[in-house]
């Protein structure tokens, strides 16, 4: 069973343990860098990224989780998880900092307060099948989408809103609210292929 771990600093840590669990990933909730040395493949999961960012610092996990970028660890990161994989920001709160690695540029809270919150279908041809339900809260958005980086799913009016490189994945939304497991396979397949 393919190991692998989701970032348990800060977000819907539970969410993606379950869902993983649930397509028979052997999950381990990762902390220090020791659990991280120890699985193939790392989920960051929603949340707030200011947060994630900070705590990553405090915990000694920054290096860590950008070497192991580096060294080509599948991720798959939701919403804050996908800021937190952004090479930059547009709009970064005190010195935010990300762990970098999609070649993008992402705006968080991208969708003002009034609709900070909504869902909609989206076609996502690499899942193949049905649409899938996607639930964005304060969710961000794709704004600059570089070399590299495949554009796995955009709302009607073009906005970018889950893409892929090499062996990270990354969507605005948030998957593992609704029981859409699809994502979950796609990052499995790729820890499977890594491992
Ligand atoms: N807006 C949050 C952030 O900046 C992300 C929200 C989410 O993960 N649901 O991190």
């Amino acid at each position: 069973r393919p190991k692998v771990g989701v970032l348990a600093l800060q977000g819907d840590v539970r969410e993606h343990a379950r869902a993983l669990t649930d397509i028979g990933a052997d999950v381990t909730l990762v902390r220090r860098p020791d659990e991280l040395d120890s699985v193939n493949g790392l989920v960051i999961p929603g949340g707030e990224s200011s947060v994630i960012d900070k705590l990553s610092r405090i915990f000694g996990m920054r290096e860590p989780i950008r070497a192991a970028i580096a060294a080509g660890m599948p991720m798959y990161g939701t919403c804050a998880g996908l800021i937190m994989l952004a090479d930059s920001i547009s709009d970064g709160i005190d010195g935010q900092q990300t762990f970098g690695g999609l070649n993008v540029q992402v705006r968080r809270n991208a969708f003002g307060s009034q609709v900070d919150s909504f869902e909609v279908d989206l076609d996502v041809p690499v899942l193949g099948g049905d649409p899938v339900r996607a639930v964005f809260i304060r969710a961000p958005l794709v704004e600059e989408a570089g070399a590299g980086v495949e554009r796995i799913a955009q709302l009607q009016d073009g906005r970018v809103v889950a893409v892929r490189q090499g062996n990270l994945l990354a969507t605005a939304f948030h998957p593992e609210v609704t029981g859409e497991y699809r994502f979950h396979r796609l990052f499995l397949d790729r820890v499977e292929a890594a491992a």
